[in-house]
């Protein structure tokens, strides 16, 4: 028996507090299954789908074991992108609240090391990163291991999708042969199990049944012939009118032509895949993210671990040979109690595909015509949001305070006509309605922010 309260955890009455004021009211699943293994100290190889809460059952782990006033790197996190270590720090971040002085810094590729060396001058007690860049500051002297008490490896099988076995097994061989190790991993590959074997010590085992439950999500497929699946996806978007929708495509090939081709209909979608440079991915995410586009088009392996929430729609433009990966994509839409929908074409000679999910999920699929779809000619999706980049950043001391004032000062246009707005190094965006973009983007170009004249423009 697993109880779900958090108070049942030997945790500290501050920590309690802390967790408590996140409004994390009881235990996740894979967290009620993992804590008090994970605080007896023990290793764990753990396996939930994404958004079952894992980062906080490996932080309240690490924290709980921190020795503050030493000031050497306790607990190490390699992730598989730069973006999961950002999302995987901030959770740490707010769960160390209850811990002042905790030192937490991030280490990822695509950055430069200059402010990276500079922040490790004084060694943090804990470290996010990416392996490659993790990797180079071990041999550069940067990053020291000798003290270590935690390793974690997040998204352990996408890690080894992005090639990153090598760099992975190499800084593992630079930590303290005692110490915790705990293995995250959305999926079970044999390889995974390999590595467990290699790296940890008789760890606890956890997995959570990643089947879904049908009350939340609404499953459909499709069938159509070849030649169809365009023309379906769009008659899809029209009947369904999904706010987002993720829609799966098998390589990354078929992602760029599938964009391609739902601009040349009129809808506004963005590709995430492998091949894209950090600014274009950034650009992609924020853009789906503050609602200026509503269809993403991905991989697997470039979807997989990013927190996207309230996704109306998962769409399987191609089904996945694989049923569990199946299962995985469509537990991302009907999260947090709104009912989500999965969609899925299939092909005759693809039968078996949908048979093997069926048998993977213990529930029979449902099956439409696409007959039965309204389809509005004029029913183009129109984003309710554009987005604007500004050629200014944290470097310039820009806040989004800044941008919003800047934007509202005339009062030509009001807070509620403004979306999202996110700040990088050097760069800033923000949401701004649809109707009102081009007069937004003129007060932005002519106006001052901090006093000063920066370059702006539309992103399409
Ligand atoms: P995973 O790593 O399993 O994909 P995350 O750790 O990113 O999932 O968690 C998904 C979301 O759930 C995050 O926004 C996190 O803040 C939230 N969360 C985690 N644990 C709890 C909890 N016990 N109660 C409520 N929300 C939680
Ligand atoms: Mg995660």
């Amino acid at each position: 028996m697993t109880t779900s309260d958090f108070s049942s955890l030997p945790l500290t009455a501050e920590e309690l507090a802390n967790i408590q004021s996140l409004e994390y009211l009881s235990m996740t699943p894979i967290q009620a299954q993992s804590l008090p293994a994970i605080l007896d100290g023990k290793d764990l190889l753990a396996q939930a789908k994404t958004g079952s809460g894992k980062t906080a059952a490996f932080a309240i782990g690490l924290l709980h074991k921190l020795e503050v006033t030493n000031y050497k790197v306790q607990a190490l996190v390699l992730c598989p992108t730069r973006e999961l270590a950002d999302q995987v720090t901030i959770e740490i971040r707010r769960l160390a609240r209850a811990i002042p002085n905790t030192k937490i810094v991030t280490l990822s590729g695509g950055k430069s090391m200059d402010p990276q060396l500079a922040s490790l001058e004084h060694q943090p007690h804990i470290v996010v990163g990416t392996p490659g860049r993790i990797l180079k500051h071990l041999d550069k002297g940067s990053l020291k291991l000798e003290e270590l008490k935690t390793l974690v490896l997040d998204e352990a099988d996408r890690m080894l999708d992005m090639g990153f076995h090598d760099e992975m097994m190499r800084v593992i061989s630079m930590a303290p042969k005692k110490r915790q190790t705990l293995l995250f991993s959305a999926t079970y590959p044999t390889e995974i199990k390999k590595i467990s074997n290699a790296i940890q010590n008789d760890p606890v085992d956890v997995r959570i049944e990643s089947v879904h439950d049908d009350k939340k999500i609404k499953q459909i497929f499709y069938e159509i012939t070849a030649g169809e699946r365009t023309g379906t996806l769009i008659a899809l978007l029209q009947h369904y009118r999904p706010e987002s929708s993720l829609v799966f495509c098998n390589t990354k090939q078929q992602c760029q032509e599938l964009t391609n081709e739902l601009w040349r209909q009129g809808f506004h979608a963005l590709a995430l895949h492998g091949d894209l440079e950090q600014r274009d991915r950034d650009q992609v995410l924020i853009q789906f993210s503050n609602k200026s586009s509503s269809v993403l088009i991905a991989t697997d392996v470039a979807a997989r671990g990013l927190d996207i929430k309230d996704l109306s729609a998962v769409i399987n433009y191609e089904l996945s040979p694989d049923p569990e990966i199946h299962i995985h994509r469509i537990g991302r839409t009907g999260r947090a109690d709104k009912e989500g929908l999965a969609l899925s074409f299939f092909m005759n000679s693809e039968n078996f595909r949908v048979t093997a999910i069926e048998e993977f999920q213990k529930s029979p699929v449902k099956i439409e015509s696409i007959e039965s779809l309204k389809v509005n000619e004029n029913g183009k999706l129109i984003p309710p949001m554009v987005t604007l980049c500004i050629n200014a950043g944290r470097k310039d001391k820009v806040r989004a305070g800044d941008i919003l004032g800047a934007l509202t000062a005339n009062k030509e246009l009001t807070g509620n006509q403004i979306g999202k707005i996110d700040i990088f190094d050097k760069l800033a965006y923000v949401a701004v309605a649809y109707p009102v973009a081009m007069q937004a983007l003129e007060i932005l170009s002519e106006g001052k922010i901090k006093g000063r004249n920066f370059r702006v423009k539309k992103l399409h």
